[in-house]
């Protein structure tokens, strides 16, 4: 994708400001991986344009143990942290004392993005640590929020679940998916879409393919031009946001179209998941069906292969009493670990792929090879 490099500098420099809250000499520390785009827009670009020093950290959170990064914030007086949920959700099975252990008073929030951020998590992080969670809603393409809170502009309160509102600079929109019309009620659902220009910092083209450009990114708003997310959202009477998951994860089962983001936050709520992915699998009878893969908080209780069995009969009727029984996965496998990029985003595509036999494409920035190959066991 091509950007122009004025335009990314000038975006970065207003996101550090107004929306991560970092000043000139304080010390900023992005999780990421280097190779993704936060890794090297908030590792490298962002703090240095504004003459931040940053942390360069390769590692996982939890080795040597689940206090490494707290020590680090502690050792370099660390003011803003940038993670991800799913780093929030590896730490959550950890002992808390370690999020206790070192002297955080130089921090004074922890920012999260790249996935939704179930209030759960948000609410375990930000208890465990004392500091303020704020979510924020952005895209590779896109290089710095569209939405977020921007609290150097001007402060505002934190809703849970939302990462907050569109941000100075994009139009966004809400657009009924048959109509293309405009949603301007509260709480309807819509894709998110951009009314064009971009502003700086985003995607101006995709390299040396400007009809791809136009094709992928401008043409699938029904009769507009805009520039579409590919997610899904709502927004209340305040103007907060909240995400729904991509357009491109809906399932369709038995004629019902469902998203697999609602059956994920469904079988969360079961008190033993710790993590969960669900993808849509082909089915000669329906279609496709909903399949689940879970990482439990307490491995033990699926020791043997009845106590895995009654485990799963229990998580489908909580999805049953929660969606419906068209929602029912039709099965649900556990697992040690989920397969992610290095950014932590779970490889929905992958595991569908594994699951219906076919290739799994291009797999270079998958963090634990082992995370796929243990589905591949389980659904061969
Ligand atoms: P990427 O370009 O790989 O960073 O992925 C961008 C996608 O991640 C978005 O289109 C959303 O589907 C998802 N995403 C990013 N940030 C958030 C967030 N704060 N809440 C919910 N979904 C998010």
């Amino acid at each position: 994708m091509q950007r122009d490099t004025a335009g990314y500098t000038v975006a970065l420099a207003a996101s550090m400001k107004h929306i991560y809250l970092g000043n000139p000499g304080e010390t900023y520390f992005s999780t990421s991986d280097i190779g993704w785009v936060v890794g090297h827009s908030y590792i490298i670009y962002g703090p240095l344009i504004n003459g931040m020093a940053t942390i360069m950290y390769e590692g996982l959170p939890i080795r040597p143990d689940a206090g490494i990064w707290w020590s680090l914030v502690e050792k370099y007086k660390v003011t803003v942290m940038f993670s991800a949920p799913t780093a929030a959700r590896v730490l959550k099975k950890q002992d808390p004392a370690f999020l206790t252990k070192y002297d955080l008073s130089s921090l004074k929030a922890l920012f999260l993005a790249g996935e939704p951020l179930d209030e759960p998590t948000a609410t375990w992080i930000g208890g465990a640590l004392n500091k303020p969670i704020i979510d924020n809603y952005w895209q590779t393409e896109t290089g710095w929020p569209i939405m977020a809170i921007c609290n150097g502009v001007e402060p505002a309160p934190t809703k849970f679940g939302s990462p907050g509102k569109a941000v100075y600079g994009y139009d966004v929109k809400l657009i009924d998916e048959t109509t293309g019309e405009e949603i301007t009620e509260p709480n309807r659902k819509g894709v998110i879409a951009v009314n064009g220009p971009l502003p700086p910092g985003c995607l101006q083209t995709v390299w040396g393919d400007d009809k791809r450009y136009v094709s992928t990114y401008w043409s699938s708003i029904h009769n507009k031009v805009m520039y579409s997310t590919f997610d899904w959202g709502v927004k209340d009477e305040d103007g907060y946001f909240f995400i729904l998951g991509r357009t491109d994860d809906v399932i369709n089962v038995a004629g019902h179209r469902l998203g697999t983001r609602e059956i994920e936050e469904s079988i969360s709520s079961h008190p033993n998941v710790a993590e969960v992915a669900v993808v849509g699998v082909a089915d000669p009878l329906k279609g496709q069906v909903a399949v689940a893969f879970a990482v439990l908080k307490d491995p033990s209780k699926v020791a043997g292969p009845d106590d895995a069995k009654a485990l799963e009969a229990e998580i489908m009727k909580v999805v049953d009493g929660q969606l419906g029984a068209v929602a029912r996965p039709a099965s649900v496998r556990f697992v040690s670990v989920l397969p992610k990029t290095r950014s932590g985003k779970v490889l929905r595509r992958a595991i569908q792929a594994v699951c219906e036999g076919r290739d799994a494409g291009d797999l270079t920035t998958m963090e634990d090879p082992a995370a796929l190959a243990q589905i591949k066991d389980l659904v061969s």
